[in-house]
């Protein structure tokens, strides 16, 4: 049906023109004015207009050349009805104005109706027209559509990678033909798992979470995924990734995806990750146990489900490491390799690899296999337990020599070993062993660094003579016993270095191996002055390495101990003779001794007797000393009183010619820090060496002087005196001046040794000074008390450095 509008400014025309247009069956708009005419434009699709000319406001042609105007509007006919102008002017302003038509009223209706039916009829035709064209332009779309939609399929299907779409929801709904082969499953299949099939079930949760995230955001997708390949049962890396179409408002009406397989890229990345993280391992131990035991663990189970390392141990293959997926098969494994220990002529694994250092690969261990490679049920069964896939065993090699395997074992896992993977384990094998040769080189250079350190802290002198007789090690000890540089002796002769080697290195035994060395002892010339050395030598291909050390302090003592067995034989010798002398004496009964002489000789016994036991005493007191056992009381001593008991004492027994004074002391000598016994028995020994060095008579003065926080004891005699040089000598263990006796002086040489020792370890000091003219002075200085330290302490002494 459609519009005719009327447009009258009275209501009785409308009226009157609806009655007349009824029976054409259309439907009738009325406006009352040229505005309600406009306004009714916008709202409906009209067929004709029929239009009064004379209205107030907007009259009939005004309103029309505003429908003309309008594009809308401009193609509807517009019919002029005229009451009045009937000129022809009027009429052709109508015309211009866009009229079709112009009726004059009073019109018939008849003609109205029919002048009005036929711009019906044209309107009609027109909308026919219309929507045939739009019918076609639709028909046209959709073949378009097809072919389009056809192109892409074809673009998809020529693809190498798998290409999908899917619904707005998510839903499938094209897949190619690459994506059906791959997995060897139909679309349907495909369509009801949605993936589920044949992507890697570890996968599958990253899978769905990020696919949702994408659907719920209309966000592109992207993820990396293991899809499962028919042809070999493997599963392989994709990079997966879907981008959303949408149309003009934004809403995705479709998905377009696919999936690339990236697997041989992304296992090269995941190699060369894992060689550089070996690398970094590997370099971290310089032990080649945990080195190897690092490649165990780095393998499993980046690359293997289990791994086992063996080494070479003289015959036989050892194994040194095995790391399992699972901690509880580590056992299994390793009972595996006790159990059955590889038989080292066998025709494959770990045996042959070695044998060859060319690797081993097999990608199937087939059940087949499994039992012809079993030793027995019960190793067939182990076998079996450990769930063995896919095996491969490589060379393990250092300083061009293979030193070990790695096996390297697909279990659990599921996976498979190809060529790529064996290429994988032999880079790592090799560079495993690069690192044992680090370490075994690393161990050997601080080894060495280690024997050289010890060689320069050792107190034996060592020097190298290479075969040309040239110097070339020197170590410190060297230098120091011989006082040459290292510098003024490398590379030159050994005789243009040490001036006495030519006519003593021929009585040099040098040994053929190290061992038990039998040292010579030689005197070497050495700047002037002569060294003992003892020195043995160990030849080698290049040269002798001599070993020496001196031992002129030790030939010094030895001559001491020797003179000392000597003296002190002779100072028990004397006593003991005149004891045994009057013992003898007085047993003989043919003798009638008269009492005076019974009691002489009884005399000479005790008083020997005595002697004897003061020397006993004094080597006992030697050797406490010398081991650092002696206890010493430290107390406030009564210098003073000490002093005079002592030069008592000594007055009792002098002989005819010696004096004993006691010279001198201050007011107020303060009490001295000391132990009183072995003070006074220094000061008795003093007094005592005083009369007997006193041979020709003399007087020996004792004095007491005080100084800061001292108190001194001087004992001077004018005796045989003791030459400067021999000073500090005479307090040393066992020396004296005389050791021949020729003055027939007899001692032990310990008096003033131990002397000196007693009064250290109360830290005095003891000296002796020549006296102008003739004999000497002895000093010994102890500290005083000091108010707070009256109370007497027990020390036990440490050793005192001489
Ligand atoms: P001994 O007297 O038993 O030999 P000492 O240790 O007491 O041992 O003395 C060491 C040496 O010092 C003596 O052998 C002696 O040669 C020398 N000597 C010690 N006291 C004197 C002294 N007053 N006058 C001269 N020589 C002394």
């Amino acid at each position: 049906m459609a519009n005719i509008l009327l447009v009258d400014d009275r209501p009785e025309n409308l009226l009157a023109l609806e009655g007349v247009l009824e029976p054409l069956g259309q439907s009738l708009l009325s406006a009352h004015c040229g505005e309600d005419a406009l306004r009714q434009l916008l709202q409906h699709d009209v067929a004709v207009i029929l239009l009064d000319v004379q209205m107030p406001g907007l009259d009939g042609f005004e309103t029309a050349s505003l429908i003309k105007q309008r594009e809308r509007t401009r193609h509807i006919p517009i019919i002029f009805l005229s009451a009045i102008s009937k000129d022809e002017t009027q009429i052709f302003r109508g015309y211009s104005a866009g009229a079709v038509d112009y009726v004059v009223k009073p019109f018939s209706p008849d003609v109205l109706r029919s002048k009005v039916s036929v711009f019906i009829e044209l309107h009609d035709k027109n909308e026919q027209l219309r929507r045939q064209t739009e019918l076609l332009k639709e028909q046209e779309l959709a073949e378009l559509r097809v072919e389009s939609e056809e192109r892409y399929r074809f673009l998809a299907e020529a693809q190498p990678d798998q290409i999908w779409t899917a619904q707005p929801n998510g839903a499938l709904d094209y897949v190619n033909q690459r994506v059906l082969d791959y997995s060897a499953t139909s679309f349907g299949e495909l369509v009801e798992s949605g993936w589920t099939t044949v992507v890697h079930p570890d996968d599958l949760p990253r899978m769905l979470e990020r696919w949702r995230h994408a659907l719920a955001t209309s966000q592109p997708y992207e993820n990396e995924l293991r899809f499962r390949r028919a042809a070999d049962d493997s599963y392989r890396w994709h990079l997966t990734r879907a981008l959303p179409m949408t149309n003009r408002r934004g809403d995705v009406v479709r998905w377009f995806g696919s999936n690339t397989d990236i697997h041989d890229q992304k296992r090269a990345e995941e190699a060369q990750r894992f060689l550089v993280e070996a690398g970094a391992v590997l370099g971290t131990s310089l032990d080649y146990r945990s080195t190897l035991a690092a490649v165990a663990k780095l393998a499993v189970p980046r690359i293997a489900d289990w791994a086992r390392v063996d080494v070479v141990d003289g015959e036989e293959l050892r194994t040194v490491a095995v790391e399992h997926v699972n901690p509880r098969k580590v056992e299994l494994a390793l009972e595996l390799g006790r159990r059955y220990p590889e038989n080292p002529d066998a025709e494959q694994g770990p045996p042959r690899v070695l044998r060859t250092g060319e690797g081993e690969l097999v990608p199937e261990i087939t059940e087949e296999r499994l039992t012809e490679l079993a030793v027995d049920d019960l190793h067939l069964g182990l076998v079996r337990e450990l769930g063995l896939q896919s095996y491969m065993c490589v060379p393990l090699s250092a300083h061009d020599r293979v030193v070990g395997v790695i096996s390297l074992v697909c279990a659990e896992s599921g996976r498979r070993y190809g060529s790529e993977d064996l290429a994988l384990a032999e880079e790592l094998a090799r560079r495993a062993g690069i690192a044992v040769e680090n370490a075994q080189l690393y161990r050997e250079v601080e080894e060495r660094a280690q024997a050289a350190r010890v060689l320069e802290t050792i107190g034996d002198g060592v020097f190298l003579v290479d075969d040309e007789g040239v110097v070339k090690l020197w170590n410190r000890a060297a230098e120091a016993i011989t006082g040459l540089p290292r510098e003024n002796v490398i590379g030159r002769r050994a005789e243009q270095v040490l001036p006495s080697w030519e006519s003593v290195s021929p009585r040099i035994r040098v040994a053929h191996a190290p061992g038990p060395a039998s040292p010579e002892t030689l005197p070497l010339e050495l700047e002037g002055r002569e060294r003992w050395v003892s020195v043995s030598g160990v030849g080698f291909d290049e040269g002798t390495v001599y070993a020496f050390r001196d031992i002129t302090e030790a030939r010094v003592l030895e001559q001491i101990r020797q003179d000392l067995v000597a003296t002190v034989s002779h100072e028990l010798r004397t006593p003991l003779a005149a004891i045994y002398g009057s013992a003898v004496t007085l047993v003989r009964e043919d003798l009638d001794l008269d009492e005076a002489l019974n009691r002489k000789l009884l005399s000479v016994i005790v008083e020997e007797a005595e002697r004897l036991g003061r020397i006993v005493n004094d080597l006992l007191l030697a050797s406490r000393l010398g081991a650092g056992r002696l206890e010493v009381q430290v107390g406030s001593c009564d210098a003073l009183a000490l002093t005079e008991g002592v030069v008592e004492a000594a007055r009792t027994h002098l002989p005819e010619d010696v004096t004993v004074e006691f010279e001198s002391a201050p007011d107020d000598v303060p009490p001295v820090a000391a132990d009183a016994e072995q003070l006074k028995q220094v000061l008795e020994n003093l007094l005592d060496n005083a009369v007997k060095y006193s041979p020709t008579g003399g007087d020996v003065r004792v004095r007491l002087e005080t100084a800061a926080g001292v108190v001194r004891f001087a004992i001077a005699d004018e005796g045989l005196g003791i030459p400067r040089r021999e000073q500090d000598r005479i307090f040393e263990k066992f020396s004296r001046l005389d050791p021949d006796m020729t003055r027939g002086i007899g001692g032990t040489g310990l008096g003033l040794y131990i002397a000196r020792e007693l009064v250290r370890r109360v830290n005095g000091r003891i000296w002796v000074e020549p006296k102008d003219g003739k004999g000497s002075t002895f000093y010994v200085e102890v500290p005083a008390v000091t108010a707070r330290e009256t109370r007497p302490k027990a020390h036990q002494e440490a050793p005192v450095a001489p």
